[in-house]
């Protein structure tokens, strides 16, 4: 027998990289450079929002939750649909309190997805998304939207589906390109869901971040959907808490009942306190999410202003928080390469785009600035990327740099 211990990790966790938020941020530390890499907002968390927490601590409401979540939670998430979406949804049967999104999505494909189910999804996608597909058992299945516009190719659409597609995910106002789905392409993703009698798993995280006049529309609410839907969002990003770790999922009964089967084994529930924190959010006045899209498109500008003056090509996104840019080949060996070079040579640090493709090569161009963070910082890294002129790029060093 030998000394040395096995791999012990699990097969089909092996081919999984480090999270290059993670890395972004190792990076921007080290270099001392503006971290735009993890989509991590700065805003304050809204006082009454933090004191409705502290008052439920101090009430000693600290135990577990029911599965599905607190009832306040789950009446304030169905009085925000009702007042955004004017949807009607039943707080008792229809609403399950997740752990953030990410959790939600992972524990609606682990509820839904047999061995060898196809799960339609949008490329570029969140780097959660293909993982969460295949650790469920699922099989990837592309669509690709492009640059420059990002637009939803139909004959790609329906190649994509099948006999064997079980679910599409997908993920509106979209990251990482910021794309706002149009009212055409919701109803034709809502068009083939029927016709291949398909549920949707809708991430809508950044419902209230959409830019320029837009009204976000809530997948659900098209013609026959709500009995065919999953509609996934979180408190993160509208009440800057990403820590705090509370989304929800809203759909049929049917659909709770499996999720619930599923989580009570994993997760069981999210935490209390939070949990009336969040109700507490929900119901503040309407200009408080007016005036959060509203700073975030102020960011979203300086962010694009700036860049516009650099090589780098700007995607303007139309929603979310974030700015896609590609680079010339020729400036940068890949995503990874850019992101060391930007944090050592320039001092702001994006992402790499190679974990939101399920291959790799379509990547290598692309990189990730998030715009989520103060304007004071973005003034930083606008002066700074301002250095790269708009001509070519800084040259690629001999340096060995840690790929992000
Ligand atoms: N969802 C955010 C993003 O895309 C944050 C991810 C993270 O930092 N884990 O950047």
């Amino acid at each position: 027998m030998s000394d040395r211990m096995r791999d012990t990790t699990a097969e089909r966790l092996r081919n999984y990289r480090s999270s290059v938020f993670d890395e972004a941020s190792a990076l921007a530390r080290r270099f001392e450079a503006v971290d735009l890499g993890s989509g991590t907002p700065d805003m304050p968390v809204t006082a009454s929002v933090a004191q409705a927490v502290s008052d439920a601590i101090a009430v000693g409401r600290n135990q577990y939750s029911p599965v599905a979540g607190t009832l306040a939670l789950r009446q304030a998430v169905a009085a925000h649909g009702a007042r955004f979406y004017d949807q009607r949804i039943d707080p008792v049967t229809e609403i399950t309190v997740t752990n953030g999104v990410t959790e939600g999505v992972y524990a609606a494909l682990a509820s839904f997805v047999d061995p060898a189910d196809e799960v339609v999804l949008f490329e570029p996608c969140y780097d959660s998304y293909i993982p969460s597909v295949q650790l469920a058992g699922g099989i990837v299945v592309p669509v690709a939207l492009s640059a420059p516009d990002f637009r939803l190719d139909s004959a790609a659409l329906l190649a994509a589906f099948s006999p064997r597609t079980k679910a599409v995910l997908l993920n509106n106002p979209h990251n990482p390109t910021g794309k706002v789905f149009s009212k055409a392409e919701l109803e034709e993703i809502a068009a083939l869901c029927r016709r291949f009698d398909v549920l949707v798993i809708a991430d809508e995280v950044y419902e209230h971040v959409v830019f320029d006049g837009r009204r976000h529309v809530r997948f659900a609410t098209l013609p026959g959907m709500a009995e065919r839907t999953l509609t996934l969002s979180g408190a993160g990003k509208t009440f800057s808490c990403t820590g705090w770790r509370i989304g929800w999922a809203i759909g049929p009964q049917r659909l709770q009942q499996a999720l619930e089967r599923f989580r009570q084994y994993s997760v069981y529930c999210a935490p209390t306190p939070l949990q009336y924190g969040i109700a507490a959010g929900l119901a503040l006045p309407d200009t408080y999410f007016a005036e959060l899209a509203a700073e975030y498109q102020a960011r979203r500008d300086l962010l694009v202003r700036a860049l516009d003056d650099t090589p780098f090509h700007v995607f303007r996104p139309d929603g979310a928080f974030f700015v896609l840019a590609s680079f010339a080949p020729s400036d940068y060996g890949s995503g990874g390469e850019c992101c060391g070079v930007l944090a050592r040579d320039v001092g702001v640090v994006p992402v790499p785009l190679d974990t939101f493709f399920a291959s790799l090569g379509r990547a290598q161009d692309l990189v990730r600035f998030t715009f989520c963070v103060r304007r004071e910082l973005l003034a930083t890294a606008s002066e700074r990327l301002a250095r790269m002129g708009g001509g070519a790029a800084a040259p690629l060093s001999s340096v060995t740099l840690p790929s992000c």
